[in-house]
């Protein structure tokens, strides 16, 4: 290999540490609740997605163990091959009932909801057809869309005008509107009965990516229950590595969605079935999910105090009603240094900056759980209450 490639490289990497873009990992030695031991220190976790506080539940942890016993650690090969094990088939029974998108829908399981948005937008539209995205969408969404070679209209943050002025002008022959249910790092929740209403009108598929939203809205059912839709237009994204505590993702929608994404998509027909113990992991957690609203309950507490004292803080407080309740803090190097100071004080607090959130709106993305006790909100809302008086 020339070293001029590697000189590019190299040159690429110091950019990006001079623009103070370069990112790093920390290593988690140990975890219990949302206390985790970092580099031989203990933090309290105000990051994370495990909204539920299933990801270290015990009865999962057991679920997992039984699975491996019984089934092995690996699937030894793709689903349509020899990977479909018994708890993958019924898991998928038990999430199409439990989602319920449209009357007798079927699910179907990926390993990643990065490969289950990449398989539904591959599989409903090729070049000639039409894609649409809002702007705030995961990029995952969009990489599905320039994927399926269909063009692609991303629209203005809850611009509905916008949206419906381009899909009447378009002549392609499928059409589909994406769209993060609730948005990643701002939280807000996006207008589903009107989109379900301009995909009707329209003619269109509605892709709901509920990663933010199932387990915690519609009493766990995810945000298209939270509303009460149901339609044979809507294809159903949920992730199982967010509320769910596991990993993995599922389709629920139609049968002929379903039975479409089976028989074509590249990212479910070529990959290896993940881990059976997985499913079984899954099942438990979907059972609290189903039986413990209390965690709800507890989750939306939390929620309510953040908000209540963090109106006085000097950070922008986004309209979120969700367990994502980012602080805008406006500039980068403002947003990294509060990060910092966080997480001298034992907290960890991520801070987003563009490009994966708009210019200007860098922020700290605090997010709450179900295994948070008050006293650990109290303690975090003590020290950014310190923060806000200055250094
Ligand atoms: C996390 C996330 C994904 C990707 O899901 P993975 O299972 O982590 O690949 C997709 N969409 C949204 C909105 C997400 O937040």
């Amino acid at each position: 290999m020339s070293t001029d490639a590697l000189e590019q490289l190299a040159q690429g990497l110091a950019a990006r540490k001079v623009a103070g873009l370069a990112r790093h990992r920390h290593t988690v030695a140990s975890r219990r609740g949302a206390h985790l031991t970092v580099e031989g220190r203990e933090f309290l976790h105000f990051g994370g997605n495990d909204y539920l506080g299933l990801a270290a539940d015990p009865r999962v942890i057991a679920a997992a163990a039984e699975g491996a016993a019984r089934y092995g650690v690996g699937a030894g090969a793709a689903h349509l091959i020899s990977g479909h094990f018994a708890p993958h088939e019924a898991l998928e029974r038990e999430l199409a009932a439990w989602v319920a998108p449209c009357a007798n829908a079927r699910a179907l399981l990926f390993s990643a909801g990065y490969l289950a948005n990449l398989a539904i937008v591959t599989a409903l539209c090729r070049r000639g057809d039409a894609v649409f995205g809002e702007r705030l969408n995961h990029a995952c969404l969009n990489d599905a869309a320039l994927l399926s070679r269909a063009k692609f209209t991303r629209y203005r943050q809850g611009d509905l005008d916008a949206l419906g002025q381009r899909l009447a002008a378009s002549r392609a022959p499928r059409k589909l509107i994406c769209t993060d249910a609730v948005f990643s790092m701002d939280g807000t929740i996006a207008p589903l009965p009107a989109l379900l209403e301009l995909a009707e009108r329209y003619d269109a598929w509605l892709l709901v990516d509920d990663a933010h939203g199932f387990g915690i809205l519609g009493e766990g059912r995810g945000t298209v229950a939270h509303f009460g839709l149901t339609s044979p237009r809507i294809v159903y994204m949920g992730t199982l590595g967010k509320a769910a505590g596991v990993a993995g993702a599922f389709v629920a929608a139609h049968h002929a969605v379903i039975e479409t994404l089976l028989q074509t998509a590249r990212t479910y027909v070529l990959t290896t079935a993940s881990p059976p113990l997985l499913a079984c992991a899954l099942q438990a957690s979907l059972a609290v999910i189903r039986d413990e609203p209390q965690r709800r309950r507890h989750l939306q507490a939390l929620i309510a105090r953040f908000r209540a004292a963090a109106g006085t803080l000097p950070w922008r407080l986004q309209a979120s009603a969700t367990a994502i309740q980012p602080l805008q803090v406006g500039a980068s190097a403002q947003a990294l240094d509060l990060s910092d100071r966080l997480w001298q004080r034992g907290l960890w607090v991520p801070a987003i900056r563009p490009p994966t959130v708009p210019r200007g709106t860098a922020r700290l993305r605090i997010t709450l759980s179900a295994a948070h006790a008050d006293a650990d909100l109290s303690g975090l809302l003590a020290v950014l209450t310190h923060l806000a008086c200055g250094p």
